[in-house]
């Protein structure tokens, strides 16, 4: 099933007539709760073999409007994960001095090494986006970008990371369900800026925005996948499958011993 919301190169994402309460045949919260657990468990052996391989890294885009869910996707996601072989890393708007440098700049100083797990909370892509919806630079500056991406990524792909690029889909209803949630609760007010209203207003051009750079950047060697993003059980067992496959496919091995040391006796 989870097949089914990679966006093939070279076809239309088609974001907006994808349904956000799909269940992806996953059953229900309980079974999908049994479920994450395993995929957890398998999660830890791959990544514990990743990191003593220390040869590929494996990174996951999470891209999605507000109040998607992205931060209780890494939360649920990262759960099973070891922190030392494990690198999230949240984008906000860019500073001064990372403005003062292109636009991919601190995106690369912030990529998994070798034997690790990175997640992007946000990412480059906010740099056509944000910036084309925020007017932050001319047009011709931010439409030139998803080709710089692409090779950019290609690179990366061809150096040892692996690439998962996940577009949280949620609906306009649970958006702003979510989003009044945050005004009415009082731990969770921090997170609602009055921009926020702005961005709601401006939906369908922000989903426009997304879908036009998801088409023009889902590649063979790094694919974006729409997942289905008002059910929290859904999302976070789709994005972990995601993940657990692209650890099933690179197959870490740990590296062989030391000559010597197998069947070593320590003296006492
Ligand atoms: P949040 O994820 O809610 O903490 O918000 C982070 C904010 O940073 C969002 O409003 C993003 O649009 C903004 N942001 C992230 N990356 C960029 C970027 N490259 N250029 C402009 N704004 C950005
Ligand atoms: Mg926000």
């Amino acid at each position: 099933m989870i097949e089914l919301l990679r966006v093939e190169p070279g076809t239309k994402a088609g974001i907006s007539t994808r349904d956000p309460r799909d269940t992806l045949g996953f059953g229900d919260k309980q079974a999908a709760k049994r479920q994450l657990a395993q995929i957890h468990a398998r999660l830890e052996t791959l990544h514990g073999r990743l990191y003593a391989e220390s040869r590929h890294s494996v990174l996951v885009v999470l891209q999605g409007l507000d109040a998607s869910g992205k931060d209780g996707v890494i939360r649920s996601v990262a759960t099973g994960l070891n922190p030392q072989g494990c690198r999230v890393v949240s984008f906000k708007a860019p500073t001064s001095t990372e403005l003062a440098h292109d636009y991919l700049w601190r995106v690369h100083a912030a990529l998994p090494a070798r034997g690790e797990i990175g997640i992007f909370n946000r990412s480059h892509y906010e740099d056509v986006v944000a910036v084309r919806m925020l007017e932050l630079a001319p047009k011709a500056v931010w439409r030139r970008r998803p080709a710089h991406i692409r090779e950019w990524e290609r690179m990366l792909s061809d150096e040892g990371t692996t690439i998962v690029k996940v577009f949280l889909n949620v609906s306009k209803a649970k958006q702003r369900q979510r989003l009044q949630e945050r005004v009415d609760n009082p731990e969770k007010r921090w997170k609602f800026r009055l921009d926020d209203l702005d961005v709601l207003k401006r939906r369908d051009d922000y989903v426009t925005a997304w879908e036009e750079v998801v088409n023009e950047t889902s590649s063979d060697w790094a694919p974006w996948y729409v997942v289905p993003a008002d059910r929290n059980w859904v999302k976070s067992l789709a994005v972990a499958s995601l993940l657990l496959r692209e650890l099933e496919r690179l197959d870490p091995k740990f590296p062989p011993a030391q000559p010597g040391v197998e069947g070593l006796k320590i003296k006492p």
